[in-house]
């Protein structure tokens, strides 16, 4: 119950699916303040107003420099310090290649993979100031395998993957103990794969080892193991959480 315990935590797209199952396992788990970083007002007073006193909501779009900026200014004033950075917030715009939109790549791409660089250079230097850190990278198994319709989603959840292997590497020189690991899941029951059509489900079912989609906590019970002082010899990882999908 303290595997969290006196940590400054943010997780973007923290209101809700994947996000929401980490904010609440954080704070469960003791964290002093867990920052929900989410676009979704709505859902964010929701979460206020549902959850216990340490986890916070904060509206930001994570496309934005200027506002992360500002936002970790004001996390730097009130705590000093973000001990684990969760990289959690994520779009599809799926379309097969011929028929992908440029504006769809734009934004996916924008969101999913630009969004992560945005967060993690702004949050990496409040780290290093402090010499220590825990990132964690919602990749995708999507990422490591490409998956039909979906070039914008694949590319950006590679580079999130080849991003968590370089900053492994950056973020630990000078005696920094910042470590950088991704998930990378497989299908998980969320609002995201709802909109999924019941015959690419099934489809997806039969490749699926375990014959069942993954529960939000089950990401969320790896995404804590990463985050938490438990994996303090694991950097520069890529933990599959897929119930053992061959796509
Ligand atoms: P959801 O769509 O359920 O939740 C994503 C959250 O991120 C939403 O609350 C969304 O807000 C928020 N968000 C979207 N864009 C931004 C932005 N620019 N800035 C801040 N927040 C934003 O997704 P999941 O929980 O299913 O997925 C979470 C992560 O896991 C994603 O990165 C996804 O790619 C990855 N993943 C999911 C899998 C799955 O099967 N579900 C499988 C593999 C990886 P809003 O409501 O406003 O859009």
């Amino acid at each position: 119950m303290d595997r969290m315990k006196g940590k400054v935590c943010v997780v973007t797209g923290g209101a809700r699916g994947i996000g929401r199952s980490i904010v609440e396992k954080f704070s469960d788990e003791g964290a002093e303040v867990v920052f929900a970083i989410d676009m979704n007002k709505e859902l964010l007073d929701q979460l206020d107003k549902e959850t216990k006193k340490n986890i916070r909501g904060y509206q930001l779009d994570v496309t934005n420099r200027a506002d992360i900026q500002e936002f970790v200014n004001n996390v730097k004033e009130e705590f000093g310090r973000i001990d684990v950075l969760v990289n959690n917030a994520g779009i599809t715009r799926d379309a097969l290649l011929q028929k992908m939109s440029e504006e769809d790549w734009n934004l996916v791409i924008d969101v999913n993979l630009k969004g992560v660089f945005n967060m993690t250079q702004f949050v990496s230097n409040l780290m290093l100031e402090n010499g220590k850190g825990s990132i964690v990278n919602i990749s995708s198994i999507v990422g490591e395998r490409g998956n039909i319709g979906q070039t914008n989603y694949s590319a950006s959840k590679g580079g999130v993957i080849s991003m968590t292997y370089t900053w492994a590497k950056e973020l630990a020189r000078k005696g920094a103990n910042i470590r950088v690991n991704a998930i990378a899941p497989g299908f998980i029951k969320t609002p995201m794969t709802e909109k999924m059509p019941e015959k690419v489900l099934e489809n997806i079912l039969s490749k699926i080892t375990l014959k069942r989609m993954g529960e939000p906590e089950e990401v969320a019970n790896a995404a804590l193991f990463l985050a938490c002082d438990e994996s303090s010899y694991v950097t520069g990882h890529v933990l599959d959480v897929n119930g053992g999908t061959v796509l």
